[in-house]
């Protein structure tokens, strides 16, 4: 057994008595139905070596963490003009609040937060029809992860699109204020499949291995976006990826991460792997809960962080 494979059996045991508890995303009722007693971890280092355990080729609802992969198509698109519609702070707020909308006419805090998340569908969306965006989305995560199979789950958009109230009074609120170009329904279509995007611990892993690489996929030498930009990325998704909760997970776990109520976490350590978390129980700011713990067990045994002296 590696060494690695002994840190992720201690980290399975240290959860284990934590396993099933927190609360699944009852607001999205497909995502109620999933079993709480999952648990997948996957760890995919800079030669793309795959080490992992429990429920790590599971696919499930990867929700807000897909919006770190709008947030990289949309750089590639519109590069900086995306700053002038969506700010750069963390929020302090839940990942659904309206409440700085209106003082800060129309503009979300981030791209992570759901309103910060719109624009950005918004911008992808850019005239062109919701399917069609989807479509290049979908494929945008399918070349990052080296894997053809990456698609929508139906019944999750649904879902969504029948309990999306908030989602829309953010959608229109921002529309009153001219920071959404396209029609209400066509933006929050795209933003609902993004969400319902299924994905295994084991696909995130992979497709986020650029952001462990300056920006570079270190398998195929491909370069996903410049090592600046990838540098950005991880700093917003330090800030700002896990909402109100985004300092707590800094101090606990130390690493950029992207959560969504679905359960999932993406971490990267920065030149040496990223990792794929999943167990669908949440706390109460809408983040895994097992999953934040194993994050945080296996950063302290693994000494991984970005902020070590
Ligand atoms: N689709 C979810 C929503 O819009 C995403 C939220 C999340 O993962 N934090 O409410």
């Amino acid at each position: 057994m590696s060494d690695l494979e002994a840190i992720l059996e201690e980290t399975r045991a240290a959860i284990a008595p934590k396993i099933g508890t927190g609360k699944v995303a009852d607001y999205i009722p497909a995502l109620a139905r999933v079993d709480p007693n999952k648990f997948g971890i996957a760890v995919v280092d800079l030669e793309g070596k795959v080490t992992s355990l429990g429920d790590a080729h599971d696919p499930f609802s990867i929700q807000s963490i897909s919006k770190v992969f709008t947030l990289t198509l949309v750089l590639c698109r519109h590069g900086a003009r995306l700053w002038k519609r969506v700010g750069r702070e963390p929020s302090g707020s839940p990942f659904n609040s309206i409440v700085q909308l209106e003082n800060e006419r129309g503009i979300p805090r981030n791209p992570f937060i759901n309103a910060g998340a719109i624009v950005v569908s918004d911008m992808l969306l850019g005239g062109g029809t919701a399917a069609v965006t989807v479509d290049q989305i979908t494929e945008f995560i399918e070349t990052l992860a080296h894997d053809p199979s990456i698609s929508v789950d139906r019944e999750v958009v649904a879902s969504e699109i029948e309990t999306g109230y908030r989602n829309a009074a953010l959608a229109n609120f921002m529309r009153g204020f001219g920071n959404l170009e396209n029609p209400v329904d066509q933006v929050l279509e795209v933003y609902f499949c993004q969400c319902s995007i299924a994905m295994s611990c084991v696909q995130l892993a992979r497709s986020a291995l650029f952001l462990a690489a300056g920006g570079k996929d270190p398998v195929t030498g491909q370069q996903i976006v410049s090592q600046e930009r990838a540098r950005r990325i991880n700093a917003l998704m330090l800030s700002c990826g896990h909402y109100d909760a985004s300092g707590d997970f800094a101090f606990r776990v130390g690493l950029p991460g992207k959560s969504g109520v679905g359960g999932g976490i993406l971490a990267v350590v920065p030149n040496r792997c990223v990792i794929g978390v999943w167990s669908p129980g949440l706390n109460a700011n809408g983040n895994s809960l097992v999953g934040t713990l194993a994050l945080e067990h296996l950063a302290a045994k693994s000494g991984w962080s970005v902020f070590v002296g």
